[in-house]
């Protein structure tokens, strides 16, 4: 049968890492859509557009917008469960830096890159058995599946994740800075007005604070079996 199952939840609640052992667990694809928006904040630094859009205030003139248009148009993304490539080259280490990081909210707030990317997601969705992680997996790209999760944790537990991910990575980091960041991309996550982080109604919130990898993968592989 086919499964799909849509994981939702703010920055470093576990989704990632959550979703990659589910979707192994249940034979699933791995989707991470959060990779895509990473993909096209890179985009917008690499070519100069935020430089345009500051200069602008960030009100989308339409110049601009069609500048975004195209952006999106010409774009040549591709998504693997270990790598994103982004016009040919492996973007998969790129997408990760802090400086995307800090800029994706802003892209991921823009209508235009929503609708391109959401099409996208449903397009890799058809017909296929996926474990999709997100913020509008359960409210927008997969509205009609059953199987809907929401992850939470507290802000410092998050915080925590990440700084002991990217000292693991052997990064330098700044537990107060990744606390703030986080707590930022939540914020502009959450008060966008196109497709705001927020539970679909009929999801299954999971509070991963105190909870192993294992105790959430196996409660959501019972749900999604019983
Ligand atoms: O999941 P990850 O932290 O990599 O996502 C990066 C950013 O992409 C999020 O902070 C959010 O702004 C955006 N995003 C989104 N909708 C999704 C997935 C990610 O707006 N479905």
């Amino acid at each position: 049968r086919r499964i799909q199952i849509a994981l939702d939840g703010p920055a470093g609640s576990g989704k990632s890492t959550v979703a990659r052992r589910v979707a192994k667990a249940l034979g699933c694809d791995y989707i991470d859509t959060g990779a895509m928006y990473r993909a096209i904040a890179l985009k917008f630094i690499e070519t100069g557009l935020f430089q345009k859009l500051d200069a602008a205030a960030s009100s989308l003139t339409p110049a601009l917008e069609a500048e975004i248009d195209h952006l999106l148009d010409t774009s040549q993304l591709e998504l693997f469960t270990e790598k994103v490539i982004l016009d040919g080259r492996d973007v998969s280490e790129a997408i990760r830096t802090q400086e995307v990081t800090r800029r994706v909210s802003q892209v991921a707030a823009m209508s235009p890159v929503r609708r391109h990317l959401v099409k996208m997601q449903r397009g890799q969705a058809q017909g296929r058995s996926v474990v999709m992680d997100g913020r509008d997996i359960g409210t927008v790209v997969l509205p009609e599946t059953p199987y809907k999760f929401f992850l939470t944790a507290s802000l410092e537990e998050r915080a925590r994740r990440r700084f002991l991910e990217f000292e693991a990575k052997g990064f330098e980091a700044d537990f107060e800075t990744i606390l703030k960041d986080i707590e930022h991309r939540d914020k502009v996550d959450s008060s966008r007005e196109d497709s705001p982080l927020v539970m679909a109604a009929d999801a299954v919130r999971i509070d991963t604070t105190g909870k192993t990898i294992d105790q959430v993968v196996t409660a959501i592989c019972e749900a999604v079996e019983a």
